[in-house]
Order: structure tokens, then C-alpha cells, then sequence
């Protein structure tokens, strides 16, 4: 191995690779707030990513942080327990609800959680039939694996509460019961999506976005 100048594999030369993994993903990490804090889905400080830097670590946004000045100081590492690793930042109010996804799914690569105007407003219009349909609309192609309008996606909303273990149970209930699931709107919140890289995510996010303004749109003309 030493002829060809590659080293031999060894704990220091990962523990290297992890730390430049974390660093690219506190990079796209901040890029990322910062775009979608210019277009206003996530006001006051509110708001989290992440994204999964190993199999058993993760970079999330630290609590608190202005989305819209996000630098790679503003990103921390966890486990997949939600506990912080090397550093004594305080990982997101709200990261139980990325870590259990990264735990449940080990294909997911990235999660963006927002505080959009369209999201928020149409997650307490829906709140009584506790989920949204979407349908006919050709922008549901932007989903991974959704090849045609005439599909329906079924986004649930979850009741808002700030114990993170309740609401994790419910997002792990819904799933467990066989439900596919794109992402999820909770209660006078937000929205919280993924995907297996950051540019999935991005996208589902995005139409996301686009197919909740339409619908809320629409109740609005013709209520
Ligand atoms: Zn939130």
C-alpha cells in the first residue's frame, strides 16, 4: 500500500474523514439555511437541519442560531441519540425528531425542518382531518419515486407539543403502521421533510412548498 502512497487504514486517518465529512456537511448545512432563510420559511430563529455526516453521526444546526447568518460555526456533531458529540453546544430543541429518522432509515442522507407562512397556516386548517391530500398536481413528480399527477399524497398533521418523545412516537406510529411518508406538518409549526442527500431534501422541500401555497391558494377562492 505504501509503494502506491496510500496509508494503511487506521482509527486517526477516520477519525480525520470525520471530521472533514463534518465540516462539508456544516458547509451545505449553513448554505442551505441561508437560501431558505432568504425566502422568509424560517422567521425568528426558528427552524433546524441536518444532515447524516456516518452511519451513527449526524451535523445539525445548534439551537437558537439566526437561519438566515448560518455559518459552519453555527453546525454541531451528534450521535444518533441526539446527544452532542465533541463540544459542549446545544444540539436543536427538535433534533429527537431527526435523529429518529436517521435511526429508522439508514438510506435518508438529509432532513430540513421549516416555519413557513403556507405550511404553518395549513397545517391548523387541516388539523381536524389530521392530514392533507394532494392530488393531480404534475409537481408531485419532484418526490422520489412518484411518476405521474394522478397520484395522492397524503401529508399527516401531527399535534404540536414541546415534548419531543411524544411526538417522535407518533411520526414512529404512523410509520410503523405501514404508512409511506414523504414528510409531515405539526400543528400551528411547520414542516418537517427529507430525502438521501441534501438536493432530494431540497426538492422535496421545495415542492412542498409550492403544493401547500396552491392548496391554501385555492381555499382561499373557493372556500
Ligand atoms: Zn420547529
Amino acid at each position: 500500500l505504501r509503494r502506491y502512497g496510500l496509508a494503511p487504514r487506521s482509527t486517526a486517518i477516520d477519525a480525520q474523514s470525520l471530521d472533514s465529512r463534518f465540516l462539508d456537511s456544516a458547509r451545505l448545512l449553513a448554505e442551505t439555511g441561508r437560501e431558505l432563510a432568504r425566502r422568509g420559511w424560517t422567521p425568528a430563529t426558528s427552524s433546524n437541519f441536518s444532515a447524516r455526516v456516518s452511519t451513527d453521526r449526524a451535523a445539525i444546526t445548534i439551537s437558537g442560531r439566526d437561519k438566515g447568518r448560518l455559518d459552519v460555526d453555527d453546525i454541531m456533531l451528534i450521535d444518533l441519540e441526539g446527544r452532542a458529540v465533541g463540544t459542549d453546544a446545544r444540539p436543536s430543541a427538535e433534533t429527537l425528531l431527526h435523529t429518529q429518522l436517521y435511526r429508522r432509515y439508514p438510506e435518508i442522507g438529509a432532513v430540513l425542518h421549516t416555519h413557513s407562512h403556507s405550511a404553518t397556516v395549513m397545517s391548523r386548517l387541516c388539523a381536524d382531518e389530521g392530514e392533507i391530500r394532494i392530488e393531480g398536481y404534475e409537481l408531485l413528480k419532484a418526490f422520489r419515486g412518484i411518476a405521474t399527477h394522478q397520484s395522492t399524497l397524503v401529508v399527516p398533521v401531527f399535534g404540536n407539543t414541546q415534548d419531543m418523545e411524544e411526538l417522535a412516537g407518533e411520526v414512529d406510529a404512523y410509520l410503523d403502521a405501514g404508512h409511506h411518508l414523504y414528510g409531515y406538518l405539526i400543528e400551528g409549526h411547520g414542516i418537517y421533510t427529507w430525502g438521501k442527500d441534501m438536493p432530494e431534501a431540497r426538492r422535496h422541500l421545495d415542492a412542498f412548498e409550492f403544493l401547500l401555497s396552491c392548496e391554501l391558494e385555492q381555499r382561499r377562492l373557493r372556500p
